[in-house]
């Protein structure tokens, strides 16, 4: 078997063939049940990782109570300098640690550097964000009064994170919450624990050098119940959670009944439409692209493309073309263009759905299928497939975490915006359009009803420096740029008399 060179970034990374999965920011433990981590590209068992058991959890909640009084007393653009350190170190670890995600959760090295190098922007952007976490001042009605607001921080943040995207979504929430003088756990995917212990690894180097208490920076590795104990614990001020829409709902109304706050990055059914005044070479190339990049498991795939009836067959057909070149195979070596699903499980769904759709007179217009024989033993590598649908069909209707591209035809434009914005979800959506009046009601009021809205540009991929996330079903939170960070922080309305007078506001009076 090819070893790519990932033995020695695992070494570089501090990875063992056993591993303990809590730390605290300093020397990792654990006392929970032992799991194995393996890699979808070729089947290999990388390491195994005992997990957080009961006892961690109360060691590490007690100690970021610890580190959170201490840490928010540290100057914003000092803790801006902690995370400026932290881009500098995941910048020596790039290859390595975008090796590892790759390998790890099986998207290609390329996707898996860009996701290390979307830690390092967002470490920028929160740098120069520690020195401008400023609220209004505002005029007072009362005379000799000042009144303005402020932001502090909040305490524990947790991060609960989806194996898909097993670092950046780490990163996005920790770069911002410390800068906002708070304090992090994180309870990453047990299906990516080897990603979060090389992150932890880094980190702890950043933690030694600044010498900073122990509790700044937690890692659990472990299952759902330590990240159903994190939602329900009330010494937890935030949780950020990326997943499932599923979970998202139960997280979403346990942590409101103890009046926590949360941020929801849940699932998406991302449809572009491409008109009949659409540039078709780019729209292809989109369109594939957002459908098979990650094998259809980024949260902004592209699942269905809304596409106008004068060009309909042309784009079918293009589509079709793509699709036979397609070379499916190890995440590492360049020359794919798809890698595996994460585990065999995913495998069963993405069957299981193609069934559905077939049932439900989807007709396939490009077969999926799942790969065996030789560079294929890991069974998790499955044909990327295109299906002629109805948006009403209740798989449509429903995120299927896999490389399946529905096409819809549509005669108006207004009637392709009412198919877009007809599923449950609402995280990512774009028009492939020239036609400037196209492209205003798309993304006006009476456009689409997503989070994100492109012009000639797919539906995956987004820059830092905007605010990600989505509506409906897909949560409602918003992450990375943009103001984002007033989430992670407690807004204050001071107001300060400097007479030796007491008026009360709105005039009344009260006098004894
Ligand atoms: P998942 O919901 O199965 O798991 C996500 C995380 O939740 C994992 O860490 C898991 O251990 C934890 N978890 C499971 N049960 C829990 C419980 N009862 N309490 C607390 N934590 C619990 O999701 P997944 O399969 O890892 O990821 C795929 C999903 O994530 C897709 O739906 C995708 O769209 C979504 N996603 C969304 C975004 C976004 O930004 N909107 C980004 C990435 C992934």
């Amino acid at each position: 078997v090819k070893d790519f060179g990932i033995e020695k970034s695992l070494k570089n990374l501090g990875i063992k063939d056993e591993n303990k999965g809590t730390s605290k920011g300093g020397q990792f433990f654990a006392s929970g049940k032992t799991i194995e981590s393996y890699s979808p590209s070729d089947g290999r068992l990388i390491a195994r990782i005992k997990t957080s058991g009961e006892s961690d959890y109360d060691q590490v909640i007690e100690t970021a109570q610890k580190a959170s009084k201490e840490f928010r007393m540290i100057p914003a653009p000092k803790r801006g300098e902690i995370v400026r350190q932290l881009g500098q170190k995941l910048r020596e670890y790039k290859d390595d640690l975008g090796k590892l995600v790759s390998y790890e959760m099986g998207k290609s090295l390329q996707e898996g550097l860009g996701e290390v190098q979307e830690m390092i922007d967002i470490c920028d952007f929160a740098v120069g964000l520690s020195r401008q976490l400023h609220g209004y001042t505002m005029h007072s009605e009362r005379p000799g009064h000042r009144m303005y607001e402020q932001y502090h921080p909040i305490g524990i943040v947790s991060v609960i994170t989806a194996f898909n995207f097993p670092v950046a979504v780490w990163a996005w929430n920790t770069a911002l919450a410390w800068i906002c003088g708070n304090v992090t756990i994180w309870k990453p995917s047990e299906k990516t624990p080897l990603c979060a212990i090389a992150c932890q690894n880094i980190m702890i180097e950043v933690l030694k050098e600044n010498n900073l208490p122990e509790g700044v920076s937690s890692v659990l590795v472990a299952d759902h119940e330590i990240g159903q104990k994190l939602v329900d614990d009330k010494r937890i001020a935030m949780v950020s959670f990326t997943g499932s829409t599923r979970v998202g709902r139960m997280v979403s109304s346990k942590v409101a009944e103890r009046f926590g706050k949360s941020i929801l990055e849940l699932g998406g059914n991302n449809a572009i439409i491409i008109s009949k005044d659409a540039d078709l070479d780019m729209s292809i190339i989109g369109a594939v692209f957002g459908a098979v990049g990650t094998a259809g498991q980024r949260c902004t795939s592209t699942r269905r493309l809304i596409i106008h009836e004068s060009v309909y067959e042309e784009v079918k057909n293009r589509l079709v073309k793509a699709y036979g070149q397609l070379k499916i195979g190890n995440p590492l070596d360049e020359n794919m263009h798809v890698g595996p699903l994460i585990d065999v499980d995913a495998v069963n769904q993405y069957q299981a759905a193609i069934e559905k759709c077939k049932k439900e007179g989807g007709k396939f217009v490009v077969e999926g299928g799942v790969l065996s024989g030789e560079n294929y033993e890991s069974g998790c590598y499955v044909k990327p497939c295109i299906a002629e649908v109805e948006n009403s069909f209740e798989i449509v209707q429903h995120e299927t975490f896999a490389p399946i591209l529905y096409l819809i035809k549509y005669t108006t434009l207004e009637e392709a915006i009412a198919i877009q914005n007809d599923v449950p979800q609402g995280l990512s959506s774009a028009i492939m359009t020239q036609n400037l009046r196209e492209a205003e009601l798309f993304l006006s009021q009476a456009g689409s009803d997503c989070g994100i809205a492109n012009v000639n540009i797919g539906t995956s991929g987004a820059e830092i420096g905007g605010a990600f996330g989505g509506e409906k079903e897909t949560g409602g939170g918003r992450e990375s740029g943009s103001d984002v960070w007033k989430y992670y922080m407690r807004r204050q309305t001071n107001t300060i008399n400097y007479t030796a007078q007491l008026p009360l506001a709105q005039g009344i009076k009260f006098d004894l």
